[in-house]
């Protein structure tokens, strides 16, 4: 099997890394990455300007882009063969619920989705890598588990609760949650008076009832949510015709 990996919190970020490494020995891997933290930037393509590919030390491809422009440079211009699956991560912190509309992580995946390529995001829940090699094997585990049960392409969401391998329970299959909306910004100032925000926190769950991904991680089990992009509003555009038509 033939993997590309991406993430959105960087080529350094510790995610990436353990992820690479429980993948090298199931899969030949290809790693291209962007060059810092690029979280939160969804499926952005960075049009205004050149982008570079360079590598590292390590064999890890770096991009000063954003994770869609990983993956499309990697399928477009960097591999001379379709890789068999794309995955993202490990992300740092969770992307569940609404999460998934400004996710990077979850982006890398789509845009690999979109080339017609199976693809996984995966995210660890909570901040800090205490955990990090249970959801690398996890995500081993869902590689060899999944990649052959469902009709290609697809695109699933995988949510990692912070726990020890042994710790962590069954995988649940759930549909995305919902948040309340985000917190304000945080107003501050700059060295010269003016006025500056920081964007805040993400609003905290509103739906996570039993059979989404915010209630199967609480609960400890390993979430994956099948996702699909056509965001058309069937029943409303039934409504719209039947007014309008
Ligand atoms: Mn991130």
């Amino acid at each position: 099997m033939r993997i590309l990996i991406s993430n959105d919190d960087g080529y350094l970020a510790p995610g990436i890394i353990a992820l690479a490494e429980a993948l090298v020995p199931i899969a030949d891997v290809v790693v291209v990455a962007p060059d810092n933290n690029r979280s939160g930037c969804s499926n952005s393509l960075t049009l205004d300007r050149p982008l570079s590919l360079l590598r590292a030390a390590n064999g890890f491809y770096f991009v000063n882009g954003t994770p869609s422009d990983c993956v499309h440079i990697a399928l477009t211009a960097l591999l001379d063969y379709t890789p068999d699956l794309v995955v993202s991560g490990i992300n740092q912190g969770q992307n569940m619920g609404d999460d998934t509309l400004y996710s990077g992580t979850v982006a890398a995946a789509t845009e690999g989705f979109l080339f017609g390529i199976p693809a996984i995001a995966f995210s660890q829940v909570e901040h800090g890598w205490e955990q990090l090699d249970a959801a690398a094997k996890m995500a081993r585990d869902i590689v060899e588990r999944c990649f052959d049960i469902l009709e290609k392409p697809y695109l699933l969401n995988v949510n990692i609760p912070n726990r020890a391998y042994g710790n962590l329970k069954p995988i649940m299959s759930t549909r995305l949650g919902k948040r309340h909306q985000s917190e304000p910004v945080i107003r501050s100032k700059d060295p010269q008076g003016r006025e500056i925000f920081w964007i805040g926190p993400a609003g905290a769950a509103k739906d996570a009832g039993a059979g989404t991904d915010f209630y199967a991680t609480m609960m400890g089990h390993v979430s994956i949510t099948p996702l699909q992009i056509d965001l058309t509003h069937a029943a409303q555009l039934d409504f719209l015709r039947r007014i309008l038509e």
